[in-house]
């Protein structure tokens, strides 16, 4: 059985770099069916941003690459902007702890305000990082992860959640976050998600499900918010270190012709959890995306 026609193919977080595949993953993606990227920023120089105008810059590199995707390929891309919870270590260490935090916060709030603008959808990606780090900086990174919380608030709009991959306790810790600044918790997305947590036990907080196969198939029948992610590169020097841009695709084309599952099982990540989360619907038409 085909996908529906109607149904949006959504890949929930992936990168595209100028430097990389950048719009030719954008056409893998389209041949196997996607429709819709929501687009993570991250680093495109080398090393961490040290200014504001090189995170500015590094925001407008994203908005470029999601304006090509839909240009070029007729993929709808949304920019999901924040300064990587990581730059805290490197920034730390080169600008002190104040100014790193400093510049963070201002990041911050420019990404707060592109998505004020309607010119991205989402804080991400935001959180801590997946490695032990030192007072110093876990001090800083706590601080970090609560004013993302309170730019999200403002600006009405999700937070995308780096960190370790997280039991039913972590993503009930991030609920608790949450709602202690007043922002929804089903708000939270937690990114990166390599393990299925029981559907309704997270208190809010939504999985964005790495679409590994055995993964999709466990997680498909749930019926609580979950998303289907690559976390797509797009570094040339690192083929294969994650899956392809045409994975979501793949997996949706192979529950659709499941017998046991069934094509109005993708409603759920590609619609109904974009609609509870986001508050709107990725639209398609005959032909791909609006
Ligand atoms: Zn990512």
């Amino acid at each position: 059985m085909p996908l529906p026609s109607g149904l949006p193919i959504v890949d929930h977080h992936c990168h595209l770099s100028p430097d990389g595949d950048g719009v030719r993953a954008v056409e893998r993606f389209r041949a196997a069916g996607g429709t819709h990227l929501f687009l993570a920023t991250q680093n495109y120089e080398p090393g961490v941003p040290r200014s504001l105008e090189a995170y500015a810059r590094q925001f407008e590199v994203t908005g470029m690459m999601a304006k090509r995707a839909y240009d070029e390929v007729g993929v709808r891309a949304y920019p999901v902007l924040a300064p990587y919870p990581i730059d805290l270590v490197e920034a730390t260490a080169t600008l002190g702890p104040e100014a790193a935090l400093e510049l963070h916060f201002s990041a911050l709030d420019l990404a707060g305000r592109w998505v004020r603008e309607k010119k991205a959808v989402a804080l991400g990606e935001v959180g801590r990082p997946h490695f032990p780090v030192d007072a110093v900086i876990a001090t800083s990174v706590e601080a970090a992860f609560h004013h993302a919380l309170e730019v999200a608030r403002d600006s009405d709009c999700p937070v995308v959640v780096h960190s370790a991959d997280l039991t039913e306790d972590g993503f009930a810790e991030l609920a608790a976050r949450a709602k202690e600044v007043g922002l929804r918790p089903d708000r939270v997305v937690k990114h990166y998600a390599r393990h299925r947590v029981v559907s309704g036990s997270t208190g809010g907080p939504v999985p964005s499900y790495l679409a590994r196969r055995e993964l999709v198939r466990e997680v498909s029948h749930d019926s609580s918010p979950w998303f289907l992610e690559t976390d797509y590169l797009d570094d040339l020097k690192r083929p294969g270190a994650v899956l392809d841009l045409a994975t979501v695709p793949r997996r949706a084309t192979a529950i659709a012709e499941s017998a046991d599952q069934g094509a109005e099982l993708l409603w759920t990540p590609f619609v109904k959890s974009v609609e509870r989360v986001y508050g709107w619907r990725p639209e398609v038409d005959g032909t791909g995306a609006k």
